[in-house]
């Protein structure tokens, strides 16, 4: 059935056991929306293979957009993605580089985030050992505490700064509850910001990460950086996105049956039928990254019909309860849905007892990928 590309083996794969969906139209709407709404240019943050949803055809869907920065968070991921996009683009290392890391990444024309003073001196010598001025991000650390300059040791990087052959694009800082704008939290860190700026000298910044851009103009900088919001992820926990729902997600039925009343289903037969029921076993588990956390919890949407899930959900399958359908609806093959129109990634994510982008980014390889 879902003999799509497979993420994990092309076509020798044989049917995916389900097939993700991959809306490059909406993730391009949604991008040009957020440049709107955030009234700066926008970065595409495409780590983790763009939240898995491929950082690949997601960047070069966002570049004829327009985008022209572009935000890893690994250098390795860097050096995938630097072929596929033209000089031009800027593509950025928010973690920061290990060591041994600045001459590749010099080499490749890719800019790293310097997140301590050791890293400045590194890329410092860096610039200093090839005889030419490289470009730099400086993160400062206004209050979550995981990367970036601590306040103390600003004045010495902008010493170090100073003193090095490093052009810097502009200064950055990470929100840590951007996604709970009432979160006094918020305006703490855009007045440690402001502290940063002044004593830094610095004038251009990148602040909003996707609940940021929605949070004002304290937010507000040169560039703003955005990952889950282009999927149509919540940026304000517990309130649907504006944006449109770019995923979806199909799991393939592998086998239908009728239990009786007693009937004790999946691991640990904690699920015991209270009824006859009619059910159907779909063809992933927590291996393809749906957690188990949805086990008597989550459900799945056939025709607009609610079908919960029961038992435990297995490694690499779990039963819905499908008495609510016709009989004969679903056979072996019939796709239903996880995600979609009846599902968000947030609705599942909520069942699940997790956050949008820990679903996105845990969908396994065993899935097609459709891009449409
Ligand atoms: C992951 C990340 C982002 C993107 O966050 P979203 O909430 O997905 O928009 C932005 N900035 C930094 C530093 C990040 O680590």
């Amino acid at each position: 059935m879902f003999d799509d590309l497979s993420a994990q083996s092309g076509a020798a794969a044989g049917p995916a056991p389900g097939r993700l969906t991959i809306d490059l139209g909406a993730i391009r709407a949604n991008f040009t929306q957020l440049q709107r709404i955030a009234g700066s240019p926008v970065g595409a943050v495409v780590k983790a293979n763009a939240y898995g949803m491929g950082a690949g055809p997601v960047a070069i869907a966002l570049l004829a957009e327009g985008c022209r920065d572009f935000f890893v968070a690994h250098l390795g991921e860097a050096l995938s993605l630097r072929p596929l996009l033209p000089p031009e683009a800027r593509l950025y290392v928010l973690n920061g580089l290990l060591p041994g890391g600045e001459t590749p990444c010099a080499a490749a024309n890719i800019i790293p985030v310097l997140n301590s003073l050791e890293q400045i001196d590194a890329w410092a010598n860096t610039a200093k050992a090839l005889g030419r001025t490289l470009p730099g991000v400086l993160q400062f650390d206004t209050g979550m505490s995981r990367l970036g300059i601590a306040p103390e040791d600003r004045a010495e990087a902008a010493r170090r700064i100073g003193a090095a052959n490093i052009e810097l694009a502009f200064v950055m800082s990470h929100l840590a509850s951007a996604d709970e704008p009432n979160d006094a939290q918020n305006a703490d860190q855009a007045a440690e910001m402001r502290r940063a700026l002044a004593e830094f000298g610095a004038e251009k910044m990148c602040f909003a990460n996707s609940g940021g851009i929605f949070l004002g103009a304290d937010f507000r900088g040169v560039l703003a950086r955005t990952g889950i919001a282009l999927y149509g992820g919540a940026t304000e926990n517990g309130v649907k996105s504006p944006l449109l729902h770019a995923i979806g997600l199909e799991i393939a039925v592998i086998q239908t049956r009728r239990v009786e009343a007693g009937a004790r289903i999946g691991y640990g037969g904690t699920h015991i039928a209270t009824r006859p029921m009619r059910l159907a076993t779909l063809a992933a588990g927590y291996a393809d990254g749906l957690p188990r956390s949805l086990s008597d919890r989550g459900a799945v949407y056939c025709d607009g019909v609610r079908l919960p899930i029961v038992g435990r959900v297995s490694m690499d399958s779990m039963v819905v309860d499908i008495s609510a359908l016709p009989e004969g609806r679903l056979t072996l093959g019939s796709p239903v849905e996880m995600l979609g129109a009846r599902q968000s990634m947030d609705d599942l994510a909520r069942d699940a007892g997790t956050i949008s982008y820990e679903i996105l980014t845990g969908l396994g390889p065993r899935f097609s990928r459709l891009y449409i």
